[in-house]
């Protein structure tokens, strides 16, 4: 009983801690499934964005911290744009995903983790994206060297991707950024 108790105050308190960190109120949520019906993603998701708000109602805020939603969210703000009563899920899940982060309880799958560490590490060394590094090397590391290889032609005949890595005049200052960042309190 005393367990159980512990439990939803400390959803309450996470919660609180979700609302105050994003500026918005979960609770006037009320369910009517918008923001799941027009994100991309959901197919990616363990909780489309209505579920995911639910849980965070429910106080059930520790499988909020370690879904795949909270990971796999690209952030794009469909969901927040069409939302009826003007909630910003898309910052109440970036939110939830940066205290799992910070709390060491988030879990990527392991393709979405390769996948930030080598983007980090492309733009750190370009000073910008290079596009066709990160795919060659992602492609490289996760031993799925044939990934998306017959689109090669096409989006190098749109111009889409460049094979020469971009020059960029702030790559110092960049690389800077990343040092500090790195010795962060909390930095990985
Ligand atoms: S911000 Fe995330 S949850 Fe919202 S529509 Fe985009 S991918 Fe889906
Ligand atoms: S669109 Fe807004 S009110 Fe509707 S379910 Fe999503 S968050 Fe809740």
């Amino acid at each position: 009983m005393i367990e159980a108790a512990k439990t939803i105050r400390a959803g309450e308190e996470m919660l609180a801690e979700i609302e105050r960190r994003s500026g918005q109120d979960v609770s006037s949520c009320y369910q009517c499934g918008t923001c799941s019906s027009t994100c991309t993603a959901t197919l990616a998701f363990d909780y489309p964005p209505h579920l995911f708000m639910r849980l965070l109602q429910l106080g059930l805020v520790e499988r909020a911290l370690a879904s795949r939603t909270a990971q796999m969210c690209y952030d794009c703000m469909t969901c927040s744009s069409r939302c009826p009563v003007g909630i910003d899920v898309a910052d109440v899940i970036e939110t939830t995903k940066n205290i799992a982060d910070e709390s060491g309880r988030s879990r990527p799958p392991k393709e979405v983790a390769l996948f930030r560490r080598l983007f980090l590490r492309n733009v750190c060394r370009h000073g910008r994206l290079h596009e066709a590094g990160l795919l060659a090397w992602y492609n490289i590391k996760s031993g799925q060297f044939f990934n998306d290889l017959s689109l090669v032609p096409l989006v190098l005949r749109k111009k889409k991707v460049h094979l020469v890595p971009p020059r960029i005049r702030q790559r110092r200052e960049l690389r800077r950024i990343f040092r500090q960042a790195k010795t962060k309190p909390g930095a990985k």
